[in-house]
Order: C-alpha cells, then structure tokens, then sequence
C-alpha cells in the first residue's frame, strides 16, 4: 500500500516509494486497458489553472475520467476565477476543497502549491508553480526513461536549455539524485544555467555532474538528451540566452552524433529547439513521453485520493 497526502516536489520521493508508484502506474495501465479501472468512482478532482497547459491538465482530467471519477476545471484562472477579483490563493483554496477530493494547482508562483499546503485539507497536486518544480512531468520523465531503456540507473543524462527558469528540468535534476550511478550533464545558455540549490543538492546527494556549454561535444557520450525550451513567460524583453539559442538546438546534424540507443526526451511544448526532422527518428522519444503521462498521473491520483495494492509489472520486475 502507498498513501501519499500532497504532491508538492520531487524531493519527497525516495527510491522505495518511487518503485511502487512506478509499480502502481503500471498496475493501473493494466487495469484500464482491461476496462477494470474504476476505483476513483464517486472522487472529484478540482483542476485549478492560473497558468497556460494543455497536456498537464488535459492528463489529469483525462486519467480522472478513466478511473471512474470526476472533475471540476477552472482553466485559465487569473481571468475567470476570484483570483481577478482580489482574492488569495489560499481563500480560493479553502473554497474548492469544499468541492473536490484533491485539488491540482498550476500557479504562476514558485512557492504557491505550498502555500495551498498550508490551508488544505484535501490532498493538493503541483501542477507547477512558476520556476519552482513541477513533480508530476518528472515522475513521467523517469517512468519514459525507464521504460524506453528499461532502467534508470547507471545513465549519463544530458539536461539541456533553460534549466535555470524551466521547472520540470530542475525536478527531473533532482529526482536523478534517486538513482544510482547517474551522471548529469547540464548544457545551459549563458544566464540559464541551474540554480544553485540544485547543484547543491547534487552535491550533497553524491550525484556527479558538470556543466559543459558545446551540445555537440557531449551528444556522442550521453544515453538521455533532455532538452527544454527557454522560458520566455519566466522574464521580461530578451532572453539572457541572446540569440545564441540555436546552438544549443536538436537539429539533424546533432541526431548523428547521438548514439544508437539513446532518447530524446522534451517536456513540451517545443518551439524552436528541436527540429520537426528530428521527429521522425525512433530515438526522439518525446511524443511517447508525453503518453504515459496519463498512467503516472492515474498512479498519483490513485494513491493521493484512495490506497491500492500493489502488484508487479514485468519491466519493472526484470530491470529494475
Ligand atoms: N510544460 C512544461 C511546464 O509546464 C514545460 C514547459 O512549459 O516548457 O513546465
């Protein structure tokens, strides 16, 4: 049995209780492939955005819905919730808990999921919070990798672009520091480079890592490419990459400096900095990543709002 309360980063995982919420992922895609999946018949999940999704949120409903329960969306909340009014996350927070069993809150502001944390009654699910983290993407970035290589330690992984504005690579840099044997290898525009609370983390984890400005030179030795897109929402006029932000772009060129068994992975939405030619090539893993998305999400959700036990799953029982 896992339970978990609130979602609010990843260093509330450790590794035992990543396992089995891999596990209960795994379980669940069983079950709904089955059409046995009803366990959150009855649950209301409230999705509350004041920040722009459209796989995030759609995935939350989505995996809602197929487990039997239902939700109630505001969608963009700085317009058509109290919040124009005036009134505080926490109130809002307070108001809605009245409604649904768990709540899913993207906010604009690094720190509210926690703030929410404090007046919740409910579990509460960061959807992410400005620059802060955005725990769910990087359960689904490790699942991806662990399903697309069939492990997740003893990797070299490449995190790539803005890594000091983009939240989902500064929770994926820390939740790598539950697995074994990792090296990092961050490839960041001058200005975007991590924040130092990661590194420290890092540091303090016993995670190598270096940073390295010349994508093209790291390509060959690495077997994850994550590669972000600059946060141009994070900051006002220009970007503190300048223009020099198509060096560090995947493009055709790149893809042949990658090994043969490594993956591309990107949280999406992509922009400009991995080419639609790349898309093509089996190792551009992105638009798969963005699927199971739905089965950690019915994972987290299963084990926020009801308890499940647990049972094997064989890619996760042989490699894992
Ligand atoms: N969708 C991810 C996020 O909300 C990544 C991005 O927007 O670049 O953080």
């Amino acid at each position: 049995m896992i339970r978990l309360d609130h979602v609010v980063g990843v260093r509330q995982f450790d590794r035992p209780l990543l396992d089995a919420l891999f596990a209960l992922a795994c379980e669940m895609e069983g079950l709904v492939a089955a059409g046995d999946a009803k366990r959150l018949r009855g649950r209301i999940l409230a999705t509350l955005f004041f920040e722009p999704s459209t796989r995030t949120r759609l995935s939350f409903e989505a995996a809602m819905y197929r487990l039997g329960g239902e939700v109630l969306s505001v969608e963009s909340g700085r317009e058509t919730s109290s919040i124009a009014k005036g009134e505080t996350i926490e109130d809002t927070i307070r108001i809605v808990q009245g409604y649904a069993d768990a709540i899913a809150l993207r906010h604009p502001e690094e720190g509210a999921a926690a703030r929410a944390v404090a007046v919740a009654r409910v579990p509460i699910l960061n959807a992410g919070d400005g620059a802060g983290e955005h725990p769910t993407q990087a359960l689904i970035d490790l699942y991806t990798i662990g399903r697309e290589l069939g492990r997740i330690d003893g990797l070299r992984v490449a995190l790539v672009g803005d890594l000091r504005y983009g939240r989902a690579a500064r929770s994926l840099a820390l939740l790598l520091s539950e697995t074994r044997d990792t090296e990092i290898v961050c490839v960041a525009p001058p200005g975007l480079e991590p924040r130092p609370d990661v590194l420290g983390w890092l540091d303090d984890r016993g995670v190598r890592h270096r940073e390295e400005r010349d994508l093209a030179a790291v390509l060959p030795g690495v077997d994850v490419v994550y590669q972000t897109r600059v946060q141009r929402e994070r900051f006002s006029g220009e970007s503190p990459a300048g223009g020099g932000g198509a060096a560090y772009a995947i493009d055709e060129a790149a893809m042949a400096r990658l090994p043969s068994h490594a993956i591309v992975l990107h949280p999406l939405p992509r922009v400009d900095e991995i080419a639609p030619a790349v898309d093509t090539d089996p190792r551009a893993a992105y638009f798969r990543q963005a699927n199971p998305g739905l089965s950690v999400g019915r994972a987290l959700r299963g084990a926020c709002v009801v308890s499940s036990p647990l049972t094997g799953c064989g890619w996760l029982a042989g490699s894992w």
